[in-house]
C-alpha cells in the first residue's frame, strides 16, 4: 500500500493538530482552509493540562507551556469588586498536573501549522464531503475556490517553496485546485456549523442558542495591577486573564438574544453593559479600539450524533460537539480529538504498525474513535452547558443566592472551586501498545513534570 492519504477539511485548531498528528503517523495529508488565509479569530485561548498533554504528542506542549503567565492567585468576584472566592494557579497544577495556559489563538494556530510539511495547508479553497467511501473504496471530498480573495494558496508554515508531498493536492501556489480528492480518511473540522455533519447525519438536530452572546478582546495590560478572576453579574459575567505577551485577554458574556448587533459598536455595548463594573473592566475598555472586539452568539450541541463518523470521514471538535465556553474546553476537546483519532488510525499506514494494514482498518479504527470519543466529549458539553446556564441567571434573589453558595464553596477552599473541571483537565492521551508506536518519530520533547510519570504521561 502507498502512503495513506488524509484530507482534513478546516484549518482551526481541531484541523491543524488532527493534521499534524496524522502526519507524524506517516499520513499524506492535505489540509483545505477556505479561509483566504490562517487568521484565527478569538484573541485568547485557554488550554488546560488535558489539551497540553494531547499537545505534547504533536511535540507542541513545551511550546505551549512556555507561554504561561498566570503564575499567582485570581478568582471569582462580584461587579462591585467582592471575592467569592479565590484559587492560585497552583492550586490547579497541584490537581490536574500542570496549570491552565491562556495562549493567544495566533500563536497556537503558528504553532500547529509549524508541525506541518509545507504545502500542505491550502487556503481559499473550501471541501465538501461527496462520498464519505467505505471499506471498499476511499473517500471524495470535492474542492471548490471559497469566493473572493480565495486564490488557492499555501500555508504549511514556511515561506520555503512547496516541495512534492505525495498527495495529488500537492498543486503549487495559485493552481486551480483539482475537482475531487480521493482519501482514505477524512477528517472534517470545518467547525460549528459543520456541512460535513449535516452531510454524514442530515437529520441530526443541529447546534442550539445556548441563551447568551460572547465578546473577546486582548488590550494592552493596565497600568493599575489586577488579579486574574472572572465576575458574575445578573445575566452578565466578565473574565480578565493576562497572556504571555504583556498583554491582557478578556472576554465577557450576556444574556440577549441571539442575532443582536450593537446599532453603535460593540465595544460601546461593552462600555453599557459593564462600564460601571470593578478595575480593570473601564481601564481595558478604554483601552481596546472597537474594531478589536469580536462578538459571537454562543451555540451547543443540543443531543449527540449518532456517531462521530461515517465511512471514513471522522468529525472533530466543534463539528463534532460544539459547547459553551464556560468550561474553556471546546478547543481542548478538539485537540483530544485530533491525537486519539490519530493514534486510532495509525494502525492502517504502512510505515508504523504493527500488524492491520487493510484498508478496512482505517473504517474499524474510526468506530473505534466513535466510541472513544462521543460520551466523554458529550460530557463535557453538558457540564459547560450547566455552568453557561447559570451566568444567565438575571433575577436578583437567584444571583444573590448563587453568590452566597460561591462564597460558601469558596471558604471551603479552592479544591472546591477547581472541581468543575475533574475528570476533564486530569485527562492524558491512551498509550498505545509498544509496537504500535511510531517508528523513527520526529524528536518529540516530553513533559518531564513530577507527578506525571505514569502511563499515559510521557508522548507517544
Ligand atoms: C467566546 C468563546 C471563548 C472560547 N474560549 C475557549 C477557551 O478558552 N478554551 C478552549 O479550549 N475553547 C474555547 N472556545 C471554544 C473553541 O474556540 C472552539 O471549540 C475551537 O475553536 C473549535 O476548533 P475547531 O477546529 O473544531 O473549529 P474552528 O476553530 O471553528 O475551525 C473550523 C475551520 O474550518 C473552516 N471551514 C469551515 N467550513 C469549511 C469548508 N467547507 N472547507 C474548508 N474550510 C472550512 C473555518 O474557516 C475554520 O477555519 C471558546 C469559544 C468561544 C465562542
Amino acid at each position: 500500500m502507498s502512503q495513506p492519504r488524509a484530507v482534513v477539511i478546516g484549518a482551526g485548531i481541531g484541523g491543524l493538530t488532527a493534521a499534524a498528528a496524522l502526519h507524524r503517523h506517516g499520513w499524506s495529508v492535505t489540509v483545505l482552509e477556505r479561509g483566504a488565509a490562517l487568521e484565527p479569530v478569538g484573541a485568547g485561548i485557554a488550554l488546560a493540562p488535558n489539551a497540553q498533554r494531547a499537545l505534547d504528542v504533536i511535540g507542541a506542549g513545551d511550546d505551549v507551556r512556555a507561554m504561561s503567565a498566570w503564575q499567582a492567585g485570581g478568582g471569582l468576584r462580584l461587579p462591585g469588586g467582592r471575592w467569592l472566592s479565590r484559587t492560585t494557579s497552583d492550586a490547579a497544577a497541584e490537581r490536574f498536573g500542570g496549570p491552565v495556559v491562556i495562549a493567544h489563538r495566533a500563536a497556537l494556530v503558528d504553532l500547529l501549522r509549524s508541525r506541518l510539511p509545507a504545502g500542505s495547508v491550502r487556503t481559499g479553497v473550501a471541501g465538501e464531503v461527496t462520498d464519505p467511501g467505505g471499506p471498499d473504496r476511499p473517500a471524495r471530498v470535492t474542492v471548490t475556490a471559497a469566493g473572493a480573495g480565495a486564490a488557492a494558496g499555501r500555508d504549511g508554515g514556511s515561506s520555503a517553496p512547496a516541495g512534492p508531498t505525495g498527495t495529488e493536492a500537492a498543486s503549487p501556489s495559485g493552481a486551480a485546485p483539482p475537482a475531487a480528492l480521493d482519501a482514505e480518511l477524512v477528517v472534517a473540522a470545518d467547525g460549528i456549523h459543520s456541512a460535513a455533519r449535516r452531510a454524514l447525519f442530515p437529520d441530526a438536530p443541529g447546534p442550539r442558542y445556548a441563551g447568551f452572546t460572547a465578546w473577546r478582546f486582548v488590550a494592552p495590560t493596565p497600568e493599575q495591577p489586577f488579579e486574574p478572576h472572572e465576575t458574575w453579574g445578573r445575566g452578565r459575567l466578565w473574565g480578565t486573564v493576562p497572556l504571555h505577551d504583556g498583554r491582557v485577554y478578556a472576554f465577557a458574556t450576556a444574556a440577549v438574544p441571539a442575532g443582536g448587533r450593537a446599532a453603535d459598536d460593540e465595544r460601546a455595548e461593552l462600555l453599557r453593559l459593564f462600564g460601571g463594573w470593578h478595575h480593570p473592566v473601564p481601564a481595558l475598555l478604554a483601552a481596546v479600539p472597537p474594531g478589536d472586539v469580536l462578538r459571537n452568539d454562543v451555540y451547543a450541541a443540543a443531543t449527540a450524533l449518532p456517531a462521530y463518523h461515517r465511512g471514513r470521514v471522522a468529525l472533530v471538535g466543534d463539528a463534532a460537539h460544539p459547547m459553551t465556553p464556560n468550561l474553556g474546553q471546546g478547543g481542548c476537546q478538539a485537540v483530544e480529538d485530533a491525537v486519539v483519532l490519530a493514534l486510532l488510525t495509525a494502525r492502517a499506514t504502512p510505515g508504523g504498525l504493527a500488524g492491520g494494514t487493510g484498508p478496512e482498518d482505517t473504517v474499524r479504527a474510526l468506530a473505534a474513535y466513535t466510541e472513544a470519543r462521543l460520551d466523554r466529549t458529550m460530557d463535557v458539553v453538558r457540564r459547560s452547558g450547566r455552568v453557561g446556564r447559570l451566568t444567565t441567571w438575571s433575577s436578583a434573589p437567584a444571583c444573590a443566592l448563587r453568590s452566597v453558595l460561591f462564597a460558601a464553596a469558596g471558604k471551603l477552599g479552592s479544591r472546591l472551586v477547581l472541581r468543575s473541571l475533574d475528570g476533564i483537565a486530569d485527562w492524558s492521551p491512551p498509550r498505545p501498545p509498544y509496537a504500535d508506536r511510531p517508528r523513527n518519530p520526529p524528536a518529540v520533547r516530553g513533559r518531564r513534570d513530577a507527578g506525571h510519570e505514569g502511563p499515559g504521561a510521557e508522548p507517544w
